[in-house]
């Protein structure tokens, strides 16, 4: 039997839109703001997480990919030391002083653009005064990282107006800083991943990071046949924060009990497991570590093109975090149970769980069944409609658009 679906069951896609015409309706705002041309439009990507999630903080490893969704920044100097950021995506500008600026006074989003700024000062940059306005198509809390795409690109834009050249070196210590911004200004725990992506990825690859050492590999994605989808459930979860830091705590108890540093790799996992005797730290190590694996497994599946194995892996993924690491929720599991009733090849939460989104590894022929099916599943739970992405792989952080430079 075949089913047909009707047109409107298909959901929402959320659209990258295109760079350039992204870039000049931005340079239009930019002008009717501030009555002048930015100097410059930068860009940087969200991400997607394709294997490797809560080993970040444990020192193991992940596998994002940067997506064609952007956050970009206009930028032009000032010739004084006020910095000035507008953002389509929040009502009100803020301006401040660089000069005696205090980093702890900063509240909400306007934390992120004003933290890197000063964190590149304090890094010994001499930042002049600059007006920012801001537009991004990553979709926010959506678990595709829009706080390391708007911090990284506010850290391109900022070096930009510094004449400050930002070669492969200085894309490292952007990282650092654009990291250090999340966790002491912004007051969010991030392992880095996210920074990592926007700064280092390249186009049509995935990025093999070991978040001990910060060494990345790229690793070339090409399945012709199959999709990669994401699928936002915008369910978002009240519990997230306090969960995160209870696993990352479960997860420094277990490796201090293993008289291990970090969760980074077990010798023999089944003598690690029999010394915890603790239920939850046992399956959380058990989490840990073979997630850990399967980042590997996931990079030679990827290289050897075996679409049916990388699938199999995403959905040992999701099992593992839905019962070992319990960071799974209904709108997940939902994703990934009718993802698999329709025949795709493995389905996973992504990201840090208790909401954000999901991926599915699915021949491109039972695409369009799989949205339409997530989406009338979302609709019969009473769960808010999802939104859609079928993901490419897009490059780093960059300039869009020089202007009057
Ligand atoms: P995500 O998973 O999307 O990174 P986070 O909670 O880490 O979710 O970051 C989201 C926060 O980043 C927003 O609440 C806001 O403060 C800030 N942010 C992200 N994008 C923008 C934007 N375009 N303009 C202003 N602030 C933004
Ligand atoms: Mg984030």
């Amino acid at each position: 039997m075949t089913t047909t679906w009707r047109l409107d069951e298909l959901g929402d896609d959320l659209d990258p839109g295109r760079p350039r015409e992204l870039s000049a309706a931005l340079v239009a705002t930019f002008e009717r703001l501030h009555g002048v041309p930015p100097a410059g439009v930068f860009a940087a990507p969200g991400r997607v997480n394709l294997m490797g999630e809560h080993t970040d903080y444990n020192g193991g490893w992940c596998l994002p990919m940067a997506l064609p969704h952007a956050t970009y920044v206009a930028v032009r100097r000032r010739d004084d030391r006020r910095l000035t950021v507008t953002s389509l995506q929040q009502v009100g500008a803020f301006s401040i002083d660089l000069d005696g600026l205090d980093p702890a006074s900063l509240r909400g989003w306007s934390s992120y653009p004003a933290g890197v700024v000063w964190l590149l000062e304090a890094s010994g940059l001499r930042m002049p005064g600059m007006d920012l306005v801001i537009d991004s198509r990553v979709p926010v809390g959506a678990g595709l990282s829009s706080s390391a795409a708007l911090e990284c690109a506010v850290a391109l834009a900022a070096c930009a107006m510094a004449e400050v050249a930002v070669d492969a070196q200085m894309r490292r210590r952007l990282i650092d800083l654009c990291v250090r911004a999340e966790r002491e200004i912004v007051g969010s725990p991030t392992g880095g991943m996210d920074q990592t992506a926007a700064l280092l990825a390249r186009p049509g690859e995935a990025l093999l990071l070991d978040c001990l050492t910060g060494r990345t590999e790229g690793v070339s994605w090409s399945f012709p046949e199959a999709s990669l989808l994401i699928v936002d459930t915008r369910a978002q979860h009240s519990l997230s924060d306090g969960q995160y830091g209870d696993r990352r705590a479960e997860c420094a108890r277990a490796a201090a009990a293993l008289g291990l540093d970090l969760l980074r790799e077990a010798p023999d996992l089944g003598v690690a497991l029999r010394r915890l005797t603790d239920d939850i730290l046992h399956r959380r190590v058990r989490h840990v570590f073979s997630e850990n694996l399967r980042v590997g497994a996931a990079v030679r599946a990827i290289r050897g093109g075996e679409h049916r194995e990388l699938g199999r892996l995403f959905t040992e993924s999701h099992e593992s975090l839905r019962d070992d690491f319990e960071v799974s929720c209904a709108e997940l599991d939902l994703v990934v149970d009718t993802a698999l009733v329709e025949g795709a090849y493995g389905a996973r939460m992504t990201g840090g769980g208790f909401g954000g989104s999901a991926i599915v590894l699915v021949a491109d022929a039972k695409l369009a069944r799989v949205r339409a099916a997530v989406t009338s599943a979302f609709a019969e739970r009473g769960f808010t409609r999802p939104a859609f992405v079928v993901a490419t792989a897009a490059g780093a952080a960059a300039e869009v658009e020089s202007l009057t430079r």
